[in-house]
């Protein structure tokens, strides 16, 4: 049998849901992928900045990540943060005492006026990585949240308010002005396969795409675009995602995040459980999948990853021949 040749997967990602995707497809052996990060969850810390989505990215594909949590490095201490809490420091951000070198070296460098991009592709070649890890931008963006009490950052909600407050409204600081990459806008016009990551539609997916030119580049490319429904059986595997949607109007399941990347996206996978929902999703214009979209393990994350560019094959195959009569 003839090998195909390596087919360009740009895969837009948060952090745990994006990591999981990112590491099916990541198994695979005949592709090239691309990862577009999410950076408006960055915030500084006890001086340093620190930025989580892009961090359990490395980690994960770095094979060091702590597999029950999700995140952070697995085999950590907390000596650092105690120093910290002794010294009458705010130390409800975890941080553990490896983690810590990390962001000491991405401060030292932002100091030194590196760019962030450069930063995060030395620091995933240092972990072993072998996909690329872009920025959507190198400009600061960072996700604020209005509640009850007022804006607050995105990790005050997220991590010292364990998302207990409701959403009223999400803003991404800065992102008027952020440029965007040269290295995303390449790994978008270049893809032969965009993938979305089941990753939160409005925080973790939202502000990629809403960096200037990336949703665009999205659109126009030629590449198929396919996403992964981050909801099964109209329950968020993880996090705040279902309660976000309802409290802003959407709905809060698969259809909802049909609803939210129409206009431009092919197909959405979703799991067998809401097969259901496919004429609702068709609705707006996107086909539907059924399959098993749960990633317990290794082998489940490879094995979606395989089905989606098993699917991106079949719609070039289609895109061909249809152009080819046309
Ligand atoms: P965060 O940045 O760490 O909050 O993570 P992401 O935004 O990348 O991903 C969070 C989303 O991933 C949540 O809405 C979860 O429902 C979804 N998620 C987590 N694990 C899985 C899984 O195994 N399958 C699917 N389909 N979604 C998942
Ligand atoms: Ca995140």
């Amino acid at each position: 049998m003839k090998r195909e040749a390596a087919l360009k997967v740009t895969l837009l990602a948060g952090g745990v849901g994006g990591a999981k995707m990112a590491e099916g497809l990541a198994a695979l052996g005949d592709i090239e992928l691309s990862i577009i990060g999410n950076v408006a969850d960055d915030d500084a810390f006890h001086g340093l900045w620190v930025s989580p989505d892009i961090d359990t990215l490395t980690y994960s594909l770095g094979g060091m990540i702590n597999r029950q949590q999700g995140w952070g490095l697995a085999d950590e201490g907390t000596r650092a943060l105690d120093t910290l809490t002794m010294l009458g420091e705010d130390t409800w951000m975890m941080l553990g005492d490896k983690d810590f070198g990390l962001h000491i070296y991405r401060t030292m460098r932002r100091a030194k006026g590196d760019r962030p991009s450069e930063i995060a592709r030395d620091v995933a070649k240092a972990f072993g990585v072998k996909p690329q890890i872009l920025l959507p931008t190198d400009d600061k963006v960072q996700t604020r949240v209005r509640t009850d009490d007022g804006w607050i950052s995105f990790q005050d909600y997220f991590v010292r308010r364990k998302c207990a407050p409701e959403v009223r409204e999400l803003q991404f600081d800065g992102i008027e002005e952020a440029e965007p990459t040269k290295e995303a806008l390449t790994a978008l016009g270049e893809a032969d396969l965009i993938v979305i990551a089941p990753s939160n539609p409005l925080v973790s997916i939202a502000p990629i795409l809403e960096t200037k030119g990336l949703r665009g580049a999205v659109a126009r490319a030629k590449a198929p675009k396919i996403a992964v429904s981050p909801f099964i059986a109209g329950k968020v595997v993880k996090g705040p995602a279902d309660r976000m949607m309802a409290a802003l109007g959407l709905r809060a399941d698969a259809a909802g995040v049909a609803e939210r990347y129409a206009g431009w996206l092919d197909c959405l996978i979703i799991d067998h459980q809401d097969e259901a929902l496919s004429a609702d999703i068709n609705a707006h214009g996107i086909s539907a999948h059924c399959s098993d979209i749960l990633m317990k393990d290794q082998a489940d994350k490879a094995r979606l990853g395989r089905e989606i560019v098993g699917l991106g094959r079949q719609w070039l195959k289609k895109q061909l021949k249809e152009g080819r009569a046309g």
